[in-house]
């Protein structure tokens, strides 16, 4: 028995086949799917009775079940609690931007890599979502938005390296044609730093975009905020992108959280300028969004523009992110966090 959400056109060929139905069954169903976004496969009316009965045996159709949607106002950002079959909950946010919406997902329950100011290295790691899963949080949306997202990221909770096959497959199927067609370069991985997934993707022969949590320009820094870094510390994360960026042609974006007083300093900025000068690097510098678990502070305005002129000064392509949806608890894992310790606060409806 295989989840309908993940299987890939080429699965659903081979499925019919061995069903002993015939291959334009499959194109029906690839259009019920991703074209209608049928929520229960007795919606797919072009299907006999008993066909769709058989479907339901051989590739259930499960829907993540939205509990919370948390708008975080004037921006539309909306931030959705997904819960799956299991009764395990996600979080994934709908961020629009100027006519364009990107998805944030998620690829695991909670997350074990520990980041010291995210809330989901706090709960530590559930379990991982399947590829299913995965899918099922783009279309439990683009059903509730009536719409698809033009970008995907895979920056909510979990570490997707470390849930790798089954966020290849999810994304895989997202990219297809005869799915929700995201481009590749639509589809955004983030990683805190698990090597050998960086290896592993630079292989694959895929062009999503890759970006890295850095946070840090050194490694003693980098120990305390990431402990992955103990396990791969920057002279093996470093080389390990700059070979994918060789092997795949795709810069890789050096996400950068900016912490007062932490690694936000002008000593911090020439660092990190002697640690990415002549690689192929774009770097995101973002504000720090408080969270409960983390005493690191915001950084001055002045502090970050100073951060960000410095690195531009030296040739280093850098962007600033605004911090959105910070009303909603959007920094990944806090939604979920809440809803664990009590309720939700703000606009938080149970659906
Ligand atoms: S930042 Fe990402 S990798 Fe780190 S604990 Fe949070 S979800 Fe996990």
């Amino acid at each position: 028995m295989t989840e309908a959400y993940g299987l890939l056109p080429e699965d659903w060929a081979a499925l019919c086949k061995e069903a002993g139905l015939p291959a334009f069954r499959a194109k029906q169903i690839l259009q019920g799917l991703y074209r209608d976004r049928i929520g229960a496969w007795s919606e797919l009316t072009t299907l006999s009775a008993e066909l769709r009965a058989r479907l339901d045996d051989l590739a259930p159709l499960t829907l993540p079940r939205e509990v919370t949607r948390t708008p975080s106002g004037p921006d539309g950002v909306v931030k959705y609690l997904l819960e799956m079959a299991d009764g395990e909950r996600v979080e994934t946010v709908w961020i629009p931007a100027d006519g364009r919406v990107t998805q944030c997902i998620s690829s695991q329950v909670g997350c074990a890599m520990h980041c010291a100011f995210c809330a989901s290295g706090q709960l530590g790691c559930v379990r991982s979502l399947t590829a299913a899963e995965i899918v099922g949080e783009v279309m439990a949306l683009s059903r509730a938005q009536g719409r698809y997202p033009n970008n995907i990221v895979v920056m909510g909770m979990g570490e997707p390296f470390m849930n790798y096959d089954a966020v290849l497959r999810a994304l895989r199927v997202l990219n297809c044609q005869q799915g929700p067609n995201i481009g590749a370069r639509h589809i955004t991985l983030s990683t805190c730093g698990v090597v050998p997934g960086i290896e592993r993707l630079a292989q694959e022969g895929v062009q999503f975009e890759l970006s890295v949590s850095l946070h840090a320009p050194n490694d003693a820094i980098r120990d305390r905020l990431m402990p992955v870094n103990r396990r791969w510390p920057l002279a093996e994360l470093l080389p390990a992108c700059d070979a994918y960026t060789a092997a795949t042609g795709r810069i890789i974006t050096y996400e950068y959280t900016l912490v007062r007083g932490l690694n936000d300093r002008p000593v911090h900025a020439a660092e990190l300028i002697r640690l990415l000068r002549g690689r192929k690097a774009r770097v995101n510098l973002i504000p720090l969004s408080p969270v409960a678990e983390f005493d690191g502070q915001t950084p001055s305005h002045a502090d970050c523009l100073a951060f960000l002129d410095a690195l531009l000064k030296a040739g280093i392509h850098t962007t600033m992110r605004r911090s959105r949806g910070r009303q909603a608890d959007a920094a990944c894992g806090q939604l979920r966090l809440r809803t664990q310790k009590g309720p939700t606060h703000g606009t938080a409806e149970e659906s």
